[in-house]
Formats: structure tokens, C-alpha cells, sequence
């Protein structure tokens, strides 16, 4: 059973290596030293300091019956308090030029990450979350740019993930931006899907929607949720876009997922975000646990996934749906 091979791995998670901190973001601690948000300053010199690190969420994409791709998120190894989570630092930062310098850092760290695992023949890409507030400087496509050059990887490797309460901004700026970065090659998802209210206009330049986990942790026991569910992935198959679940805690979510024709998966199911050097054994792990499926017949498709009690989750999935 492949679930073997994915608590295999993930209990021997480790930290990433810690990166090189540059002469800018040195300059950007002293120039706000003194002023009135502390977890700011210590943000600040955290980027500097090379305290922060990425892990990596491994994203599957059932009918190829392989992995895709991975979702970095930013974790803050602080040297009092220990591994800090996103959810503790990024909001504060989110009203403040920091933002900038964090997502700066993420995205160039991500695609040199790209780069190394194209390298190593892992051809995956790299999604990145960026905030609302980065949509605010005209040069964002510009960095953004620049930073895959550096690392030397195409764009189109890179999906950026802007949270659909930033998506609902009306901003003719904004739009633009996200217009600009679709013509360089970046893909652009749509995360939290099913949180806030944007138009279909509005998701039209995106190429994905991430379900929001508290829909899918709670699908099979809440009905609202499975409908939700159901009517987001429908939702995005009319416009167009790549439907992706994140929080697939189980097979039977999973499963359900599937009969609903939801494209990507990505949850503790799958894997846990893992340190990147531990991708590599992962991405081969998954792929010679798992036969290639037959070309065009889906039902053997499933089965190959070899996932249990398919028959049963459909059902339950049916019943939530009613
Ligand atoms: P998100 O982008 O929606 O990321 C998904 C979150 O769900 C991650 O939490 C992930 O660890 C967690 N998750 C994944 N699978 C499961 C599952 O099966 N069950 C449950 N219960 N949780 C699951 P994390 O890493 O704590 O990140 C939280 C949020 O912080 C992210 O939500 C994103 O909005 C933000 N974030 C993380 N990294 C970055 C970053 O580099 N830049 C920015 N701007 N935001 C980031
Ligand atoms: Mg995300
Ligand atoms: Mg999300």
C-alpha cells in the first residue's frame, strides 16, 4: 500500500538548508531599527539572516499518476521561539514593504530550487504564494521575471498563488499586473477558492483554483461543504481552469475528489511539506510504488491509484451531495 512509503517519508522530515542573505535586505533592517512593529523588525532580520526556509508540498496529479509539482511555504526557524508557521508572521507583514522583500526571497529561492530539481531530472513546477500587497508595485512582473532569469528556469515552471480575497480587488492596476505576468509565462491559481466572491472576469486570467482546505477537511461529514466542493470544481472546469484540492486528509476525501473530477490533489494524504531534499526520494518513491495506468480507461485509471473503498466514499460523497 503506497500510504506506507508517504508516513515513510514524512517522518523524516528535516530543515532545509539555510540560504545567503543579501546586501539589501542588511540595508532594509537598519532603515527600520527603532520604528513601532517589532515582529516586523525581526521579520526583517530574519530574511536577512537567513532564519527563514521553504518546504515543499508535494502535488499530485492523479490521471498521470505522478507528481506534478509542490507548493513552497516560507517556515521562520527563530532562534528563541523555534519553527514558526506563516500563519504568525505573514499577516502583520502583509500592510508593510516587507511583504516585498519575503516574496522577493521566496520566489528567488524557489526557482533556483526549480532549476537544481530540473537539473536532477525532477520536472516539476514550483507554486508560490504572494500577497495582495505585491500586486500594489508596477514592477512585480519585472522582479518576478528577473528572478527566473537568475536561476535560469522558464516562468511557465513558476505558478504564482494569490488568495481569492486578493483576487476580488477591482483595481485596473492590478489587473494589468496580472495581465503582465501571464505574458511573461507565469501560470496564476486562484488559492483559498471558494472563500471570497470574485468574478468569473476576474478568474479568467488565472489558470487554476485551489479548493480552500476548510471545504475539503470537512466534505464527507458536512453537506454544505461537499456541494461546495462540487459546485467550485464545476465552477472552475467552466471557466477553464485546473481544479486542485488542497487538504486531502484521506482516501475517502480523496476519492470522492476524483468521482468529482477534480484535476490536482494535495493534502497530508499525499504527503506533508517536506524539506527539498527530500523531494527527489519522494517523487521516485511515488512513481515506482505505482504501475503506469492503461492510456484511456479511466475506471482502470482508478484502480491502478489502488486507493481502498473507492465504491464506499462515492457513495458517502453522493450522500453529503444530497
Ligand atoms: P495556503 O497557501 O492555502 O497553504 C496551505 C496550507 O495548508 C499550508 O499551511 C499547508 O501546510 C496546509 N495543509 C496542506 N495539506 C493539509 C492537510 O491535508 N490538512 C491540513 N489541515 N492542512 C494542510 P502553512 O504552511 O501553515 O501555510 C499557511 C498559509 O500561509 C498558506 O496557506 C499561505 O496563505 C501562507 N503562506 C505560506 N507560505 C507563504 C509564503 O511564502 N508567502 C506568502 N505570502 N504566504 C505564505
Ligand atoms: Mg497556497
Ligand atoms: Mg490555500
Amino acid at each position: 500500500m503506497i500510504t506506507g512509503s508517504f508516513s515513510r517519508i514524512g517522518a523524516s522530515l528535516g530543515i532545509s538548508k539555510h540560504h545567503r542573505q543579501t546586501d539589501r535586505l542588511q540595508e532594509r533592517v537598519k532603515s527600520i531599527a527603532g520604528a513601532a512593529q517589532p515582529v516586523s523588525n525581526e521579520l526583517a532580520a530574519a530574511i536577512a539572516n537567513d532564519q527563514l526556509f521553504l518546504e515543499y508540498q508535494p502535488k499530485l496529479d492523479w490521471r498521470l499518476g505522478r507528481i506534478t509539482g509542490a507548493e513552497a511555504l516560507v517556515r521562520w526557524n527563530h532562534p528563541t521561539h523555534g519553527i514558526i508557521p506563516p500563519r504568525r508572521f505573514i499577516p502583520p507583514a502583509t500592510d508593510s514593504d516587507l511583504v516585498r522583500d519575503l516574496t522577493d526571497w521566496v520566489i528567488s529561492q524557489a526557482a533556483a530550487q526549480a532549476a537544481s530539481w530540473h537539473a536532477e531530472g525532477i520536472e516539476i513546477d514550483i507554486a508560490v504564494n504572494i500577497s495582495a500587497g505585491d500586486l500594489d508595485d508596477s514592477d512585480f512582473p519585472d522582479r518576478m521575471q528577473q528572478h527566473c532569469r537568475t536561476a535560469s528556469i522558464n516562468p511557465s515552471y513558476l505558478t504564482l498563488e494569490l488568495s481569492e480575497v486578493g483576487v476580488m480587488r477591482e483595481a485596473q492596476e492590478v489587473s494589468d499586473i496580472l495581465t503582465r505576468l501571464r505574458l511573461k509565462g507565469f501560470n496564476l491559481s486562484v488559492d483559498d477558492f471558494g472563500t471570497g466572491s470574485s468574478s468569473h472576469t476576474q478568474l479568467q486570467k488565472f489558470s487554476e483554483a485551489k479548493i480552500d482546505l476548510s471545504f475539503v477537511t470537512q466534505m464527507m461529514n458536512d453537506p454544505g461543504s461537499g456541494r461546495v466542493v462540487e459546485l467550485l470544481i464545476d465552477t472552475a472546469q467552466k471557466l477553464g481552469l485546473r481544479s486542485v484540492a488542497e487538504g486531502v486528509e484521506n482516501d475517502e476525501v480523496l476519492n470522492c475528489l476524483l468521482d468529482l473530477g477534480c484535476d490536482k490533489i494535495q493534502g497530508f494524504y499525499i504527503s506533508r511539506p517536506i524539506a527539498a531534499d527530500l523531494m527527489s526520494a519522494f517523487v521516485h518513491e511515488f512513481a515506482s510504488e505505482i504501475e503506469p495506468p492503461e492510456p484511456e480507461v479511466e475506471q482502470v485509471t482508478l484502480d491502478y491509484l489502488n486507493f481502498a473503498a473507492r465504491s464506499e466514499a462515492t457513495a458517502l460523497c453522493l450522500q453529503a451531495a444530497e
